[in-house]
């Protein structure tokens, strides 16, 4: 049974000045009398953070890195707005009893804290935090299934199969087909990237425009990996049960196909607003900004074969997502760390898979960790990636 929605959504929005934070506050903002931003959260941008709050007006603002608490004027913030500052902050908004739908749009593993609080409270949480599912998410599903939370997916590819889905039985699926937009380097050979990627040119995503960590996750293809893990434990699935196919245009989003070999679609042009609201209305279905299909202009629908050469961390991910246990949270941490190197030029864009991939070796693997111990073990994948000694000079 699908939640009934209230009339009046009250939402706090996690991580609300980046890419899915301010197109969820787009969103808020186009249905202002049946959605309510009640909470914002950003790590360090205040300014942002406050001149959404003047527009917004919620109750509850967030900062979760208290060091820049110096920096902040005493009139910043409107006075109905109360500013709470440091990571324990998240877990209040996303547990509060004001709170009926918590959007998770906070970036990499930093993201688990809020998410986990708002499903062990129960809420309606709009998972856009995928890194969230990597690192725990069989622990984070029987937690919902316990509590009675309701986890809708964001991620644009989830929210097409949690779509699709609906149109038949469960029990009846046969397998899932994510689509991935090849990134910037589609079509270019190892050796090419090797030679050619730069920072700028992995920041250019052809299609989608977000957050610098996911633009990278999407040209290395780790996204892809990522949103296999994401996809296993969301929907329990068998990893035979997921494929990928490359789709440049970002047009069909993901493919449900059942037993009788029928397969289904959700289209729509690449915007995140509307996955974002769809997860704020789901059962229902509103009226919305995001753009939307132009059937007479021509359009042409291209579906490529995924190149596992060339991009070595979509390997991975399938790899990482059978075996389960503690790799996610190992694979993700190593990630996080190994993205942030390449930006600041300290790693090649190929040895993010490589490195990423010797970490995963060198761990000690457990089948059925806790949360303390996947936390150890991000702790753990980050210093070791720190540590990579990179081969090649830059
Ligand atoms: P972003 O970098 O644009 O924004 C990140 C937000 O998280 C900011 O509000 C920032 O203040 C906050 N934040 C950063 N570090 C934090 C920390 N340590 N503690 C608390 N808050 C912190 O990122 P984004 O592109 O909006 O992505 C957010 C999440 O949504 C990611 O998990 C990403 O994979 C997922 N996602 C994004 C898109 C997209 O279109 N941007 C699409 C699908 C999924
Ligand atoms: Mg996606």
């Amino acid at each position: 049974m699908p939640p009934e929605l209230p009339d009046l959504n009250r939402i706090a929005v996690l991580g609300a000045t980046g890419s899915i934070g301010t197109s969820c506050l787009d969103v808020i903002a186009a249905h202002g009398s049946r959605l309510k931003a009640v909470a914002l959260t950003a790590h360090r941008s205040w300014e942002v953070l406050a001149a959404q709050c003047h527009q917004h007006k919620p109750h509850f603002a967030v900062i979760s890195d208290p060091s820049v608490r110096a920096s902040i004027g005493g009139n910043a913030f409107p006075s109905g707005t109360e500013v709470r500052f440091g990571p324990e902050g998240l877990e209040e908004i996303a547990s509060h009893p004001e709170i009926d739908t918590v959007v998770c749009g906070i970036v990499g593993a930093a993201g688990l804290r809020g998410a986990w609080a708002a499903v062990e409270s129960g809420k309606r949480v709009a998972i856009a935090n995928k890194e969230t599912l990597v690192v725990a998410g069989p622990l984070v599903m029987h937690l919902a299934a316990k509590t009675g939370a309701c986890l809708i997916p964001v991620d644009s590819e989830h929210s097409a199969i949690f779509q699709g889905l609906q149109a038949g039985r469960r029990r009846d699926l046969k397998r899932i087909v994510l689509t991935a937009s090849g990134g910037p380097f589609r079509g270019w050979s190892k050796e090419r990237q090797e030679r050619e990627v730069t920072v700028e040119r992995a920041l250019a995503h052809p299609t989608w425009q977000m957050g610098p960590k996911i633009t990278v996750d999407s040209a290395t293809m780790m996204n892809k990996s990522l949103e296999v893990i994401e996809a296993r434990w969301l929907f329990d699935l068998e990893i035979e049960q997921i494929a990928v196919t490359i789709h440049p245009q970002s047009i069909v989003h993901s493919f449900v196909e059942f037993l009788d070999g029928s397969v289904l679609a959700q289209l729509s042009p690449p915007d995140m607003k509307l996955p974002i609201q769809y997860a704020l209305t789901y059962p229902e279905r509103w009226s919305g900004t995001s753009p939307t299909m132009n059937w007479t202009q021509p359009c042409q629908l291209e579906f490529l074969p995924a190149d596992f050469d060339a991009f070595p961390a979509l390997k991975l991910g399938f790899e990482v997502a059978k075996q389960g246990g503690t790799c996610g949270a190992v694979l993700n941490a190593a990630n996080e760390v190994a993205v942030g190197r390449f930006l600041e030029g300290k790693l090649k864009f190929t040895e993010i898979a490589q490195a990423c991939r010797d970490i995963l070796i060198g761990h000690n693997f457990d089948a059925s960790p806790t949360l303390t111990d996947l936390l150890r073990l991000d702790g753990w994948a980050r210093q070791e990636m720190q540590q990579w000694k990179s081969l090649q000079s830059i």
